[in-house]
């Protein structure tokens, strides 16, 4: 009798301690880092940082499992060791990640298993403050649950999973600063999907291929996903891509998502960290989409742990390969190329909408089916440079070197004014939406005249190598037509401007003297009033043909970036 009524009593002490974290409510952040404030107090394996400004008064925090108990020792061995970062509630209004890592925290650690052989786990319980305290039951019109959660902006209204490369929160310079300390090996950004309805709870996206080193690309699509997938088959549990439609159901084709370097995943595969974001499904119930993401963060620590050196090699080839390239591709385009995926769908109907009257889309449940879709994952880049073994970028642009600090980036400065010959970057042409986005008018479509020049590059101009382990970051934030550069990013827009003009009243004298100075010029300007009737017209564009042409003109700064190549 005595043990049949204790037994059930320690069953229910034992969930008890999951159950606060395995239904239908997430913390707030308050109740959060108390949480692993409390963890970090009664666990010698666990620590907490405060690691810098979020977007609120409070701090974003991360805590580390298996560091050195000492913040200095911990950050050493998580560079030195394997490291895995997992990033939770960058949309909290998908705040899975955030209670998966409880659990599996008491899991681990409450439950009494040995942490101590598996890698540095470090976890940011949650990324997105502002968002955090910005909470509501329906921000997420579809998702089915928790009962009340974040908001995706954070308190400037950015997406934060947008701003890694131009760092507009201090959220962003925190991670920054944090990633860049821990420089993790694997890296996972928790979140949960919009779009289509399929059978899969848990799945993920993966960076791009064509975009990682040839070593990252094979233990992340040869080694890993086949591995995870197995691991979670076992536990009944389908591991499938992010479903990101070619069209408007998955049976016409799912794409891979090309996740540029802005995104978080995109940011750390610059780094060679093996990067997913885990996607799980936003119809199915909160706590079966926790237990999904939990399942898949226990895995992958435990894969990382039996391939830990596999992954340290095949960042240290990444590296070396980095260092070895010619040429920096950018500009990825999809192509029509398409693998076949056996794909776990409902089958979509299309019937009469009693709202608008007119034809929805339906996916019906109760006519699930296994087939096989049409694949899209190859991208090839359309515009491609030379890399160059430096790059100079003016020292007055503080918020550009502010931010090549914060990555650690190295660099020197420019100590006397020196006469070089380097590249310069003329802009010929770009594209800005209407609308901003982001807070930001991005720049696409750039082109760029390259000319070599005799410069005066002056004191304070900073030099940046390419020959440095972080040079895939250095090319892709510098080189100003790629998609994600500084100068994409609004950060060298003074300079797409002309400063000064002239007076056609007083300058018509000096024109007539231009012209009889340089036959050259003389020569180009009549040939083109005689062709050019508009032109022969217009006395305006006369005078401003002769002036762009002449020693009046300014010749370093319209249009001209203060960056400069040397190869
Ligand atoms: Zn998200």
């Amino acid at each position: 009798m005595k043990t049949h009524f204790f037994l059930p009593l320690l069953l229910l002490i034992s969930t008890a301690v999951d159950a606060q974290w395995s239904g239908n409510t997430t913390p707030t952040y308050p109740e959060l880092i108390a949480y692993y404030q409390k963890l970090d107090r009664e666990h010698a394996e666990i620590e907490l940082y405060a690691m810098g400004k979020s977007d609120t008064d409070w701090p974003i925090y991360v805590c580390i499992i298996n560091g050195a108990k000492d913040s200095i020792k911990t950050f050493e061995k998580a560079q030195n060791s394997t490291t895995i970062l997992i990033n939770n509630a960058i949309h909290p209004g998908e705040p899975d990640g955030v209670n998966a890592c409880l659990i599996w925290i008491d899991n681990w650690i409450k439950n009494g298993k040995k942490t101590a052989d598996l890698p540095v786990i470090a976890i940011i319980p949650a990324y997105n403050v502002g968002g955090m305290f910005n909470r509501s039951s329906n921000s997420r019109a579809n998702q089915d649950g928790p009962e009340e959660y974040g908001f995706r902006g954070n308190s400037q209204n950015l997406d934060l999973n947008r701003d890694f490369i131009k760092m507009d929160s201090p959220n962003a310079f925190t991670f920054v600063t944090l990633y860049q300390a821990l420089d993790p090996d694997v890296f996972v950004d928790n979140h949960v999907s919009n779009g289509a309805d399929y059978q899969y709870t848990l799945t993920y996206i993966a960076s791009m291929k064509e975009r990682m080193a040839p070593s990252m690309r094979a233990l992340t699509y040869d080694k890993c996903i086949p591995s995870l997938t197995s691991r979670l088959k076992k536990r009944k549990r389908d591991l499938f891509p992010y479903v990101e439609l070619q069209e408007d159901i998955p049976d016409k084709g799912i794409i891979a998502f090309n996740d540029l370097p802005r995104y978080a995943t995109g940011y750390s595969s610059l780094f060679h960290a093996l990067s997913f974001t885990v996607e799980t499904h936003m119809l199915k119930p909160f706590p079966e989409r926790v237990e999904a993401t939990r399942q898949f963060l226990d895995e992958l620590i435990l894969w990382s742990k039996e391939c830990a050196s596999d992954i340290e090699l095949a960042r240290k080839k990444a590296i070396d390969w980095s260092l070895e390239q010619q040429t920096f591709h950018y500009n990825y385009k999809r192509t029509e190329k398409a693998d076949s995926i056996l794909f776990k769908g409902y089958k979509a109907i299309y019937k009469t909408s009693p709202v608008t009257g007119l034809e929805r889309l339906f996916y019906d449940r109760k006519q699930p089916f296994t087939k096989y879709v049409p694949h899209f994952q190859t991208h090839r880049s359309s515009d491609s440079v030379a890399i160059p073994k430096a790059y100079f970028v003016g020292g007055a642009n503080t918020e550009v070197i502010s931010r090549l600090k914060a990555n650690g980036i190295e660099f020197s400065t420019v100590l006397h004014d020196s006469l070089i010959s380097v590249i310069t970057n003329k802009v010929l042409k770009y594209d800005s939406p209407k609308q901003p986005y982001e807070g930001h008018f991005l720049h696409g479509g750039t082109m760029i005249e390259k000319e070599e020049n005799n410069m005066v590059i002056p004191a304070g101009t900073v030099m940046i190598s390419t020959r440095q382990p972080k040079m895939n970051f250095v090319v892709s934030v510098l080189e100003p037509a790629a998609e994600d550069s500084y100068f994409s990013w609004n950060f060298f827009d003074s300079y797409l401007q002309q400063k000064e003009y002239f007076s056609a009243y007083v300058f018509e004298e000096k024109a007539l003297e231009i012209l009889e100075k340089d036959p050259q010029l003389a020569q180009d300007f009549y040939s083109k009033k005689r062709t050019d009737s508009e032109f022969a017209n217009n006395a305006w564009d006369q005078l401003y043909f002769i002036y762009k042409r002449s020693i009046y003109y300014e010749k370093t700064t319209a249009n001209r970036l203060p960056i400069y190549q040397i190869y």
